[in-house]
């Protein structure tokens, strides 16, 4: 199964076939990117965000519409909580295969520290292979190093290495099987 990455406008171009590489190869799968065409809905004017929740179904109705079979990971500079939270980084729905990231709070600038784009391809790429781990079926993971631990501050973020820990490296390797690629006979 492969992963489809729709990155929005304003989420930074340039970056999106890093991140997209990035995801490949912390969670193995096959990644294509390309630009997000879908209209997102579920903006609150009171809070200035989006809710996820709204986003996911929308996203799972393109993907019923369009008959994708793979995963869709949209990547969007706009603001989402869910109901009874400040904010989330994201937020995926397994049993569909659909996962959003926001880049908002993701950039320094977000908390009037200096932007940098190496530190924001980072984030993205790890926050964007955490929401795809539980598309694959990863559940949360208590190793703070390990991409399927829940970050809460951006630190938590910045503190986990690039890759899955070994526990849900052998899980992923139970639960998830690459496709075979014909070899010639
Ligand atoms: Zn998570
Ligand atoms: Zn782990």
């Amino acid at each position: 199964m492969r992963l489809k990455i729709f990155w929005d406008s304003g989420a930074l171009t340039g970056l999106e076939l890093p991140a997209g590489r990035a995801i490949e190869m912390i969670l193995g799968i096959p990644v294509e990117v390309e630009e997000n065409g879908i209209l997102l809905s579920g903006y609150y004017a009171g809070r200035r965000q989006y809710d996820a929740q709204k986003i996911l179904h929308h996203l799972q109705m393109f993907k019923r519409k369009h008959v994708i079979s793979g995963y869709i990971l949209l990547v969007t500079p706009r603001d989402l909580f869910v109901r009874g939270t400040d904010f989330v980084f994201g937020l995926a729905r397994e049993s569909t295969g659909v996962a959003v990231v926001s880049t908002a709070r993701l950039r320094n600038e977000f908390y009037q520290r200096e932007d940098n784009e190496d530190l924001l391809l980072s984030r993205i790429s790890t926050e964007g292979a955490h929401e795809a781990g539980h598309l694959l079926g990863l559940d949360h993971c208590s190793d703070s190093q390990c991409i399927m631990f829940p970050p809460e501050t951006l630190d938590q973020l910045d503190g986990k290495k690039k890759g899955l820990c070994l526990v849900c490296t052998a899980l992923l390797q139970g639960i998830y099987r690459p496709p075979v690629i014909d070899s010639i006979r």
